[in-house]
């Protein structure tokens, strides 16, 4: 399946909640969903109708697709990888998705978003324990440190990003250093300490059936 390539505050509108998919103008007076609340589309404004309990879940899914970006195909296997665990698999499965490169660049703060993150990791711009990774799904361990390149440390994109960040959720699990521009992943977080608000049981449900 192809990438969505189309207006991301639109998923917004459609999922009904505010998805933060474009840094700092999710928090500014710009933001789609603020203004225009209701589903996009021709239909849009007639209001959300209560949907299946099938469709429900359906929606829980995609929403925590789309806040971490990730394909069909790599959130089914997701799924799999964390009902394989031992554990709730709603909570591993969110856990998986927070250990992403991609996403912990931009709960570091490197990055306004997770598709800027993303982007920023292909370019090569990043090292994890001093080795080069340029895979946004590469899967961090507890305890790595993840740095800015030597050379990437006057990009603007970054400084602007760390500029920005810390004003948000505090996270603990994490460590910054903005001096020396570096990251560290401090313990794998819980479901409390992770800041998405979805119902992941409806997830494990919906692929149960
Ligand atoms: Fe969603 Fe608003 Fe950010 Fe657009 S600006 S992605 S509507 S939170």
């Amino acid at each position: 399946m192809a990438r969505y390539r189309d207006a991301n505050c639109k998923l917004c509108r459609r999922e009904g909640m505010k998805l933060f998919l474009k840094g700092t103008r999710c928090t500014s007076e710009k933001c789609a969903f603020d203004r225009r609340g209701y589903a996009p589309g021709q239909h849009g404004q007639r209001g959300r109708r209560k949907g299946s309990e099938y469709g429900l879940q359906l929606r829980e899914k995609q929403k925590v697709r789309r806040i971490y970006g990730v394909l069909e195909s790599q959130f089914h296997n997701y799924f799999v990888k964390a009902a394989r665990k031992k554990g709730i698999t709603g909570e591993i499965l969110l856990q998986l998705l927070e250990c992403r490169l991609d996403n912990l660049i931009y709960r570091f703060g490197f990055a306004p978003s997770r598709k800027s993150a993303r982007q920023l990791v292909k370019h090569n711009h990043f090292i994890v324990d001093g080795h080069k990774v340029n895979i946004p799904s590469f899967s961090v361990k507890t305890g790595s440190v993840v740095s800015v390149k030597e050379k990437s440390r006057n990009l603007d994109i970054i400084h602007s990003a760390l500029k920005e960040s810390g004003k948000g959720v505090d996270i603990d699990w994490i460590r910054l250093d903005k001096v020396k521009m570096e990251g560290q992943l401090l313990e794998v977080p819980t479901r409390t300490q992770i800041p998405v608000l979805v119902q992941e049981q409806m997830i494990v449900e919906l692929y149960s059936k």
